[in-house]
């Protein structure tokens, strides 16, 4: 089977997985021994997980034929959770430009090995006489670029609706990538940040506050969605477990929802819940993307003294024994705007793959 129809049937294996489980009545979140926690203690359920298709079929390739390690860069640079409800035209780069400025090399840079790169649906892998990788990579991330890469940029975003239940969202199938992490993980400032408005999610300064799903229509034509930070201490038990509760619902039922983005906070080691929240959306087979939040933040002593890449990595290798593949990360900053066409991309590809099956 060639590597872009493997591809492809990892995403049509996904897809009936959860067909199944949305029209079998199979059991339900609440029956799953992994538990959600909301402090940095507990320990995580580790039931295995299943094997990734495409993961099997990389291996399966003759070494000689491949270069085991390709180069990716690291790069760099708006802000916010919520408002607003007319269109906002918002100014874009000519198309051309948003994809080069992706892929074209920075300052720093650091190495992929082959079985750690995330091979989208339909994507052929392609390599240089050498031997080397000529099919690109996203910049800051593991992530391979596809044909179906295009519209990636926001020409409009408006608040729709906040939701407390997953029947309450907006019924139009429009495809949506949902964002979620812990409280204080930037994911207000992302998404201000991915539409480049610094009004358009009002920055929760108080952790935890915000408490629905959050529908925000881009372009017309798909959603980004807000969701509640998790892991909010100082948040009442009843509410934390009303959020667990209805988050969980939503991914498992959401028949719209095209990736989970996970928010992880790269300027910290990583924490346990973040662990458990990963290994919970991959025992359920949930598409996720980990989004690495803050790595323009300098290493500091109280940390354990490590870089942003340094903590992305530990983070990859933690979650190895829950994920048979690695899932697909990009490295992000609000403040230096790092990621965020690349995260449009990652999101388009996906977005429009998803369209067309
Ligand atoms: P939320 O609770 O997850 O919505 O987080 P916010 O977006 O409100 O951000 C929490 C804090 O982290 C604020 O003080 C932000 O200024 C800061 N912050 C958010 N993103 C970044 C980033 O990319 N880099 C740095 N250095 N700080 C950030």
């Amino acid at each position: 089977m060639a590597l872009h129809e493997a591809g492809k049937e990892c995403y049509w294996l996904r897809s009936v997985i959860r067909h199944i489980r949305r029209t079998c009545d199979l059991p339900s979140v609440t029956d799953n021994p992994t538990t959600i926690y909301e402090d940095n203690v507990a320990c995580i359920a580790q039931p295995p997980l299943p094997l990734h298709p495409l993961h099997t079929l990389l291996k399966t390739q003759t070494p000689t034929t491949l270069n085991p390690i390709f180069t990716s860069t690291l790069f760099s640079s708006p802000k916010s959770t919520l408002s607003v409800s007319d269109p906002i035209p918002i100014p874009i780069p000519t198309p051309d430009s948003h994809i080069e400025t992706a892929l074209e090399d920075f300052h720093t840079q650091f190495e992929i090995p082959l079985e750690k790169l995330f091979v989208p649906p339909e994507t052929e892998i392609k390599y240089t006489e050498s031997g080397a990788l000529s099919t690109r990579i996203l910049k800051g991330s593991n992530i391979l670029l596809s044909k179906y890469a295009t519209d990636a940029q926001v020409t409009q975003a408006e608040f729709v609706k906040s939701s407390v239940r997953t029947e309450d969202c907006p019924a139009n199938p429009l495809p949506e990538f949902a964002l979620v992490g812990r409280s204080n993980v930037g994911k207000s400032s992302l998404l201000n940040s991915l539409v480049r408005r610094k009004k358009l999610a009002l920055t929760s300064k108080k952790p935890g506050k915000t408490q629905c799903i959050n529908h925000f229509r881009i372009n017309d034509s798909w959603y980004l969605v807000d969701l509640p930070g998790y892991g909010y201490a100082a948040a009442p038990q009843e509410l934390r477990t009303d959020w667990v509760k209805f988050t969980k619902d939503y991914f498992l039922n959401r028949s719209t929802l095209v990736s989970v983005f996970l928010l992880i906070d790269a300027s910290i080691p990583a924490k346990k819940i973040d662990l458990e929240y990963a290994s919970w959306l991959g025992q359920n087979q949930i598409p996720m993307t980990l989004i690495f939040t803050k790595c323009d933040k300098r290493k500091k002593k109280r940390n354990g003294g490590k870089r942003a890449e340094e903590n992305v990595n530990d983070f990859q290798e933690l979650i190895r024994g829950y994920f048979d593949t690695t899932p697909p990360w990009i490295m992000t900053s609000s403040l230096t705007n790092q990621g965020r066409d690349e995260m449009l991309l990652h999101m388009a590809q996906l977005r429009n793959y998803w369209l067309k099956h």
